[in-house]
């Protein structure tokens, strides 16, 4: 599995350095993170441009073309907003957020550009430290073909020659790895000895008493499987112990005649790093929400075109808008008034002026719960994709962007094949247990651009957006191809599925529902000729 470096010891140098540099842009991204919930004041912004200067020095040092790149501009852009305090624009904000997504992608598997790799891997490998050889170089396979790298070791001194050639990105080791309990020691020895701890995963092939387990969490494990292993789940479990969480700034769409009043409230919530756009003209509201998808709506009570409650009922008629917080802004202080403005669709009322602290910490709130009541309603339980409304809201959304930018856009349904069979004979629990992995390899294997659905059952949808159908059933088919190696332990014998795949590409005067329509016909057609491969509309 392992491919000999020419020179191990400057390629471990190298990778130590490049390591060094990893470090650092997550120390910078945990400030940043950490500015999410704050006021942006000065000691915070100091210790961002600190760590993000560090990372330039290290960066530049070790010769990270891509991180220095990224650090630099990061600090311009910390320059220009150093230059701007008080007057902080969400130009400045978004482009701030772009670099630091960029910056907490440089390490993870997803690509954005679909052409130049169509399936990029985690940069850094597993490790397995199995006692059982075959079950390791399995696991092995499986986890490729997921698009993990795993490298599978089978001795303690191959194990611990890894780990000084190169730190994994988790360790699965089996509690009897080169003996009995030996693995468990082995694990916690070379976890002590690092100063950032790895994730570690415990595996046993018998069920363990507690002593054992308890040992495991003090060797520093994550988790402990005993019994079967299959990569999906093991796949799940390193996705998340492995995750950078990502933050995308809260989004305030404010309503307000008075451009001055608008103009205030803007600064407040820019200096916070909360985006805005403003609207003077409440009749616009409907065009601007679609497009700018805002967290919470600020909203000012009277306005000669019509009043904020008026607008408040005509927001609300929209099914897409029911969640989205909404508060009044208004130098109105007769309560009853304001009773009666929450009643229609409101969900909060601010008295002008108000305190900037109690502004942001109010817009901070209502959105982070908006945000967190929405993930939960647009998604589906069983794999966590988005459920088969909001995969149609988002083609529907993918497709007028793409008709605007004049971008090509394609829609992929996908189908188990003869799933029937595998709850027939394997038991609704294992097929629940393929649905999970086939969107996990999904997840795994498309763009952070794309969105994955889970349209129905066994059925997946996938919008793919600046894609043609050429791009896309190449991307699509090799997914197909490298799902169906997947083999599932169970009894009476292994398992492995296959699915049929659908594609249309967007035209002029397609609405989204016949775009769909399309490639449900050529996921007919898959079907129909046969099962396991893909089709492109028209057949
Ligand atoms: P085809 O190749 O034509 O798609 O055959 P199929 O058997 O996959 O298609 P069919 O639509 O006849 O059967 C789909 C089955 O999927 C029926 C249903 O019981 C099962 N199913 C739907 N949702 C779930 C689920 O959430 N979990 C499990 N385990 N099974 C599900
Ligand atoms: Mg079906
Ligand atoms: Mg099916």
């Amino acid at each position: 599995m392992m491919i000999e470096p020419e020179d191990p010891s400057r390629d471990r140098l190298k990778h130590h350095f490049a390591q060094r540099v990893i470090h650092q842009a997550r120390q910078t991204l945990e400030v940043w993170q950490r500015l999410q919930c704050s006021e942006w004041n000065a000691v915070e912004m100091a210790e961002l441009s600190e760590a993000n200067l560090l990372l330039l020095r290290y960066a530049q040092r070790f010769e990270q073309a891509e991180h220095s790149q990224l650090a630099e501009a990061i600090q311009t852009c910390l320059a220009a907003v150093e230059a701007n305090r008080g007057r902080l624009n969400s130009e400045l904000i978004s482009q701030l957020n772009q670099l630091m997504q960029r910056l907490s992608r440089t390490g993870l598997r997803h690509s954005d550009q679909l052409e130049q790799t169509p399936l990029p891997a985690l940069r850094k490998p597993v490790y397995l430290a199995l006692q059982d050889v075959v079950q390791g170089q399995r696991l092995c396979q499986q986890l490729q073909s997921f698009g993990l790298q795993a490298q599978a070791l089978d001795t303690a001194n191959g194990f611990r020659s890894a780990m000084t050639e190169r730190h994994p990105a988790a360790i699965l080791m089996d509690i009897d790895f080169a003996g009995q309990g030996c693995g468990l020691r082995l694990a916690e020895d070379v976890q002590n000895s690092l100063e950032q701890k790895l994730p570690l995963l415990f595996f046993s092939q018998e069920e363990t008493d507690t002593p054992t387990r308890l040992a495991a969490v003090r060797a520093g494990g994550r988790e402990f499987f005993t019994g079967m292993l299959d990569a999906s789940s093991l796949l799940e479990r390193i996705e998340t112990l492995t995750h950078v969480s990502q933050y995308d700034p809260y989004k305030v769409l404010i309503v307000d005649d008075s451009r001055a009043q608008a103009t205030h409230t803007e600064r407040v919530l820019n200096s916070a790093g909360i985006l805005t756009h403003t609207l003077t003209e409440p009749l616009q509201a409907m065009t601007v929400l679609a497009d700018f998808q805002p967290d919470l709506i600020i909203l000012d009570m009277y306005m000669p075109a019509c009043s904020g409650t008026e607008l408040a009922k005509v927001i609300r008629h929209n099914d897409r808008y029911v969640s989205v917080p909404i508060i009044y802004l208004s130098a109105e202080d007769d309560l009853d008034k304001q009773l009666d403005a929450m009643s229609e669709g409101g969900d909060d009322f601010l008295t002008k002026p108000i305190k900037p602290r109690h502004l942001i910490a109010t817009v901070r709130n209502r959105a982070a719960r908006a945000r967190n009541l929405r993930a939960r309603m647009v998604r589906d339980s069983l794999t966590g994709l988005f459920n088969h409304t909001h995969t149609l809201q988002l083609l529907e959304d993918a497709r007028s962007r793409a008709r605007r930018s004049g971008t090509p856009l394609s829609f992929a349904m996908l189908d188990i094949d003869f799933f029937k069979k595998v709850n027939d004979t394997y038991g609704h629990p294992m097929g629940d247990r393929v649905i999970k992995s086939l969107a996990l390899f999904l997840k795994q294997r498309l763009r952070k651009t794309d969105h994955i659905g889970r349209y129905g059952g066994e059925e997946f949808a996938v919008v793919l957006p600046d894609t043609d159908a050429a791009t896309a059933l190449k991307v699509l088919d090799e997914i197909r191809q490298r799902f169906a190696e997947i083999s599932y332990p169970a009894q009476p014998m292994d398992l492995s599925c296959t699915f049929s795949c659908g594609i249309a590409e967007l035209h002029d005067g397609v609405d989204s529902k016949a775009l769909s329509k399309r490639a449900d016909e050529a996921l007919y057609e898959a079907k129909h000729s046969g099962r396991n491969r893909s089709a492109v509309y028209p057949a």
